[in-house]
């Protein structure tokens, strides 16, 4: 009973500072962007990184995607190829651009997804071939212990905010133009996994996309912290098969271009505006180098 009303205690306490530290960054958001603006210059682009989006956050998605398209323009994933290829052809190099991805493959992002096609743009989801292939009675089960144990921060959700969207879906998804990367086997991607395990993870998750939908991806996203879930054996492995991996730090993809290293921005649909500005801020981006320095040494200049 004690230890219950403790436990209980440290979650409120745990919500209670979360909720703090939230209005903080909120209001250092709207400060950040009132005196610096938005951070990014022509030609840069910003990657979003989603989870969960329900549809009851639509609205909100739809409202902040145009106030975000007075300074940015929004593409879809094929922008990938321009921006690490022939930028010149980037179709407006007057203005920063912006993307967005969701890892998990979650059945709620389907509401993002349709809110991207009437801003005539597609979204790059990155599935998780293990939960999208379990029985869909036990994906909660699966999400809760593999992807996500706690829940979001006011999500309550139903269904389809813990089960995946399927196979079939996700090939309707490919057949709208929407792009679909791999986001490991599992999900239990571990920067020491074994040969074995890493294989799977890998190439595994690829072929079992390929198999599934008839696509074969050439995005990858690593679960958790790139750091903590990534080694240079997993980027060996799979650097012959991908042209994209997308990392969980934020940052310029102008500075030290590398499409095997986007930066991208976590943002999720239940945050205030201003905690979304300030994810996006130069404070965060170099809140967040001496992570991306240690990616960057342990993938590419460890790697022989
Ligand atoms: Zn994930």
């Amino acid at each position: 009973m004690e230890y219950l009303a403790r436990r209980h205690g440290n979650l409120v306490m745990h919500k209670t500072m979360y909720n703090r530290s939230h209005q903080l960054k909120a209001a250092a958001g709207r400060m950040l962007r009132l005196i610096e603006g938005r951070p990014h210059a022509a030609g840069d682009l910003l990657v979003f990184n989603l989870h969960s989006t329900p549809e009851r956050f639509m609205p909100k998605f739809d409202r902040w995607l145009r106030d975000l398209k007075s300074d940015y323009t929004l593409y879809s994933p094929d922008v990938f190829e321009t921006f690490y290829g022939e930028k010149d052809n980037l179709p407006n190099p007057d203005k920063p651009g912006v993307v967005f991805t969701f890892d998990d493959g979650l059945r709620n992002n389907r509401h993002a997804l349709e809110v991207l096609e009437q801003h005539d743009a597609r979204g790059l989801l990155f599935v998780v071939p293990d939960f999208y292939r379990f029985p869909r009675a036990e994906q909660e089960a699966y999400y809760r212990k593999h992807i996500r144990q706690q829940p979001h921060a006011g999500l309550d959700g139903g269904d389809e905010e813990v089960q995946a969207l399927s196979a079939e879906e996700l090939r309707n998804w490919a057949a709208r133009g929407h792009t679909i990367g791999a986001h490991s086997f599992s999900h239990t991607m571990r920067a020491d996994d074994s040969d074995d395990k890493l294989e799977k993870e890998t190439i595994g998750a690829i072929e079992a996309i390929e198999e599934d939908t008839g696509v074969r991806p050439v995005h990858f996203c690593a679960p958790f912290d790139s750091l903590f879930s990534t080694s240079e054996r997993h980027m060996e492995l799979l650097k012959p098969h991908i042209r994209f991996f997308h990392s969980t730090f934020p940052g310029s993809n102008s500075d030290q271009p590398n499409p095997l290293f986007i930066r991208r921005v976590n943002m999720e649909l239940f945050w205030k505006a201003g905690a979304i500005d300030f994810a996006c801020s130069r404070f965060e981006w170099k809140r967040w180098s001496a992570q991306r320095e240690a990616f960057n040494q342990r993938m590419f200049l460890n790697l022989v």
